[in-house]
């Protein structure tokens, strides 16, 4: 991959001629950049330009690192009472105690799971990991369904199912049969994100490809989405998995 030098650092980068592409312009990937050109550009532009980014591409690879220290430590060590996990974009306190009703109920920033009386106190916390694996899974349908019933009608189209997923490197799918995947990841992403690629994936029912239809059709429906897009690629998927 070439790169350039900014601050004793190398600044890593890939080009894409793109017919579609009017201008000059630079996407944030993950510890590199990729250079969107129009075809007729010629290199030394297109070097003149990454020079003159040097400074703004130095500061979005110290932002990235920082939001990845934060993400890689989203998980707590042990899924123990008073350990924190996230959810939309904050975080919940483990509030687990003892009852005769299992459940997970959430109380503003504290998650209480309720964990039956009957259960032998070595599989504590592996009972507390499936109660929130539910819960989470529970929640994105919830929130998924809810984007769903807003957005379907106004789209005027339904998938044939919706099926959580999770995906090594993808938030969302659309299959060829009206199939939508969805990622249950999303919901640890901050609110607008897990809406985002709903839209994105309902809007591939109408068109396929992310052709000039497609976007016309997001700015219409989700005018936030590049902003959701760029948010969505700095999220390490492959680090937020969680093990186990
Ligand atoms: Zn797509």
């Amino acid at each position: 991959m070439p790169f350039i030098q900014y601050d004793h650092k190398p600044l890593f980068f890939t080009l894409r001629r793109s017919e579609r592409a009017k201008r000059l312009h630079m996407v944030v990937r993950a510890q590199s950049f990729e250079v969107v050109a129009p075809k007729r550009i010629s290199n030394r532009v297109i070097l003149d330009f990454v020079c003159q980014q040097r400074r703004w591409m130095s500061k979005q690879l110290t932002q990235q690192a920082k939001r990845t220290t934060a993400l890689n430590a989203i998980w707590p060590k042990a899924f123990l009472h008073g350990e924190t996990v996230p959810f939309r974009g904050s975080q919940l306190h483990l509030n687990v105690r003892y009852g005769a009703v299992e459940s997970v109920l959430r109380q503003e920033d504290s998650l209480l799971i309720t964990l039956s009386w009957q259960r032998p106190c070595v599989q504590l916390e592996s009972e507390i990991k499936k109660q929130l694996h539910q819960w989470y899974q529970a929640q994105a349908m919830m929130l998924i369904e809810a984007s769903l019933a807003h957005f379907c009608p106004i789209l005027g189209r339904w998938p044939k199912a919706v099926q959580l997923k999770q995906q090594k490197s993808r938030w969302g799918s659309c299959g060829v049969t009206q199939q939508i995947y969805l990622n249950w990841l999303l919901v640890l992403a901050p609110p607008g994100i897990l809406e985002y690629v709903v839209v994105h994936e309902l809007v591939h029912l109408i068109e396929p490809s992310h052709n000039k239809r497609f976007v016309g059709l997001m700015d219409q429906h989700y005018p936030a989405w590049r902003e959701a897009t760029a948010e969505l690629n700095q999220i390490p998927l492959s680090a937020i998995r969680p093990r186990g």
